[in-house]
């Protein structure tokens, strides 16, 4: 049955033949949701905008909490390069704004999208986690391809200069910027992220924006982690290799070249867009091999002049970049 948007009372209907007692705590808040805000266009819009803003600054504390306490200095990627509490709030101003002038606003049109192909949204009960764990998988392998050829796009010319430079403020990031970037950026790199479920189910008809939630929670913890800035012996890449997470996306920043994928690592190695980062990488365990001896300060400051080589080449790869055609075409000498 079609859900008539501007009926607040044909919800109540649609939940009539519903076994409540049936419903998890969650599926009888999700019916009370729907029901309560009588709008489905304004209860989706209002959920999925929150979801974002608590699951987004809400992950992002912990990571200003750490950035605080020099103990954890010693998993900080470029440890000499800690977020001032101003270039937090910076960030957090700007990412305010995109957030409230671009998103709210598109957000409203996520629900009659869904609805137009077919996504199951007040619906009860949710699938199961058989059912849901798959899909958020493809979302997930979508996602990180997609990000992967229009991440390399946006580092070419125009592009680059007038989108994606934003980003790259930055050449050592935290939580609180993985979405400081432009409008435009938000847009084209977010399409990524919504468009494997609209595919998904306008192909299956079978999806339910639950799904799509745990999936957008599950991306923006790995957004938000990979720009963290600290790399743990329990991070995730040291227990699956494939993932990429801050010790791979870091280096983005900090090279301003070199892996653009987001989620896994398999892509940049085929295509080889990792190959001064596995360099990179390489001479750090060499140098650290080879003076086994060394105080840890000493080792430091060794890692700290290869760091500023690779930064120094960053400097010079971003002209190039700036100069780039779209089409891949020699940079120009300015
Ligand atoms: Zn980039
Ligand atoms: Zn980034």
């Amino acid at each position: 049955m079609a859900l008539n948007s501007t009926v607040t009372n044909a919800l109540t209907d649609l939940y009539a033949g519903t076994d409540f007692s049936s419903l998890s705590y969650l599926e009888q808040k999700w019916v009370w949701w729907y029901v309560t805000i009588g709008n489905p266009v304004v209860a989706t819009g209002l959920m999925s905008f929150l979801l974002h803003e608590i699951v987004y600054f809400g992950r992002s504390i912990p990571w200003i909490i750490i950035d605080a306490m020099p103990y954890f200095r010693q998993w900080k990627l470029q440890p000499t390069k800690v977020p001032t509490p101003a270039e937090q709030w910076e960030c957090t101003k700007q990412v305010l704004f995109s957030h409230f002038t671009i998103e709210l606003p598109l957000i409203w049109l996520f629900h009659p999208t869904a609805e137009a192909l077919g996504m199951q949204t007040y619906h009860v009960p949710f699938p199961t986690l058989k059912t849901m764990a798959p899909q958020v998988f493809l979302f997930f392998f979508f996602e990180d391809f997609f990000h992967f050829v229009a991440h390399q796009a946006l580092h070419t010319g125009v592009l680059y200069k007038h989108i994606h430079k934003i980003h790259h403020k930055y050449s050592a990031p935290f939580g609180l910027a993985a979405e400081y970037a432009h409008p435009a950026e938000v847009f084209i790199l977010g399409t990524g992220t919504i468009l494997g479920p609209l595919m998904y189910c306008y192909f299956t008809a079978n999806l339910h924006i639950i799904t799509v939630y745990l999936w957008i929670v599950l991306r923006l913890f790995q957004a938000i982690d990979a720009h963290s800035g600290y790399d743990f012996p329990w991070s995730l890449h040291n227990i699956i290799p494939f993932w990429s997470g801050a010790e791979h996306h870091d280096f983005h920043h900090m090279a301003f070249t070199n892996n653009f994928s987001t989620s896994f690592r398999w892509w940049d190695r085929i295509f080889g867009t990792d190959d001064k980062y596995r360099q990179y990488r390489a001479r750090v365990k060499a140098q650290k091999k080879a003076n086994k001896n060394a105080s840890k300060e000493q080792l430091l400051a060794m890692e700290q002049k290869l760091m500023a080589e690779v930064e120094a080449e960053g400097i010079i790869a971003e002209r190039e970049a700036e100069a780039r055609g779209i089409l891949g075409g020699k940079a120009k000498t300015q």
